[in-house]
C-alpha cells in the first residue's frame, strides 16, 4: 500500500509540475493546479484511512490543510504570459509579471 501511494504522489507531482510550467493559458493553470493541490490532500487523507492510522496522526491534516490553502492563496497566473508568480517571494515588483512585465491583480481569488 505505502508503495502506491508514493508512486500516485510522485504522479501527481509530476502533472503539477507540467500544470505549473506548460504553455498553457492562465485560466487552464488556474483550473488545475488548486486541482493537482486538492489530489495531493485528499491522497495523504485517503493513504491514512486505508492505513488505520491513529486518530493523533490525523491532526498532519491541519498543517497540510494550511499549506494547500495558502499555496493555492499566494499563486497567481499572469493573464499574459501565464507565468507562475508566487506571492510569498520576497523582492518582488508587486503587481507586475516578472517575465513580461504586465499588470497582475493580485486581490482576485481562484478558488471556484
Ligand atoms: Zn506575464
Amino acid at each position: 500500500m505505502g508503495n502506491l501511494f508514493f508512486f500516485l504522489f510522485i504522479i501527481i507531482l509530476a502533472l503539477q509540475i507540467y500544470i505549473l510550467n506548460s504553455n498553457k493559458p492562465a485560466s487552464f493553470k488556474r483550473r488545475n493546479f488548486p486541482r493537482s493541490m486538492y489530489a495531493i490532500g485528499g491522497l495523504i487523507f485517503l493513504n491514512m484511512v486505508l492505513e488505520r492510522a491513529s486518530i493523533g496522526t490525523y491532526f498532519i491534516l491541519i498543517p497540510v490543510g494550511l499549506i494547500i490553502y495558502f499555496s493555492i492563496k499566494n499563486t497567481k497566473f499572469c493573464d499574459w504570459c501565464g507565468y507562475r508568480i508566487d506571492l510569498s517571494l520576497p523582492f518582488r515588483r508587486k503587481g507586475l509579471c516578472p517575465r513580461c512585465g504586465s499588470d497582475i491583480d493580485e486581490k482576485r481569488d481562484y478558488f471556484s
